[in-house]
């Protein structure tokens, strides 16, 4: 059984990803793992991909369709495999579907999409920061300090927030996800391989109805 997550950033997809695969004995493939296994391995390809990284740019989609098509051909997933940030444009999701036809043991493939909507998904990430001193998480509605404006863990004053998580930051990521990644959906609805997932729920009761899904499409 394989399992592709779909959702915007911040929907959760690694978390229920990291729960099936410890769930169903599968392991979970992510692109960045697939590279840095061909950089370990240290070959020609290996050696060009380090130094496309290193130069702070993109792999190609042929390179990485290619890695992936490898990847899909190893032993360890002859019982299946769960992607949770790949594919991330239609024309990476053709060419998975190309490799998925070719490899007809791979034909079991359920899409899993954990909807949430844009204000939710804009809460969770701009709420969040970091105790200065000794690194602690919190979020100031989800997950607060004790009291305001002291770290629980240390005590420290000095709270960080990440550039990344500021609003137009947020707004950014979302907006390439609106016009690269959400028309995916429909992708897959068309063939009939989707399920919907409510994931404004707590982490357990998605993990019951990605669980429930999974099993229901075998
Ligand atoms: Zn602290």
């Amino acid at each position: 059984m394989n399992v592709i997550f779909l959702g915007a950033p911040g929907a959760g997809k690694g978390t229920q990803a990291q729960i099936l695969s410890e769930i169903l004995g599968i392991p979970r493939l992510s692109t960045s793992e697939i590279l840095r296994q061909e950089i370990a391995k240290g070959g020609e390809e290996g050696v060009k991909i380090k130094s496309i990284m290193d130069s702070g740019q993109f792999v190609s989609d042929e390179i990485m369709n290619g890695l992936i098509r490898k990847r899909l051909e190893q032993k360890d997933i002859d019982k299946g495999f769960i992607f949770d940030g790949y594919p991330r444009t239609i024309a990476q999701a053709e060419v998975l579907q190309k490799i998925l036809e070719d490899n007809r043991y791979l034909n079991d493939t359920t899409v899993l999409n954990l909807s949430v909507r844009e204000p939710e998904l804009i809460k969770r990430f701009c709420g969040r920061f970091t105790c200065s001193s000794c690194g602690y998480s919190y979020h100031k509605e989800l997950n607060p300090t004790k009291t305001e404006g002291i770290c629980d863990k240390c005590g420290g004053k000095n709270f960080t927030i990440r550039a990344d998580d500021s609003k137009d930051a947020v707004k950014v990521r979302l907006s390439i996800y609106h016009d690269k990644t959400e028309p995916l959906i429909n992708f897959y609805a068309e063939k009939d391989m989707l399920v919907n997932i409510n994931g404004e729920q707590e982490i357990v009761d998605i993990a019951k109805d990605v669980l429930s899904a999974v099993k229901r499409v075998r």
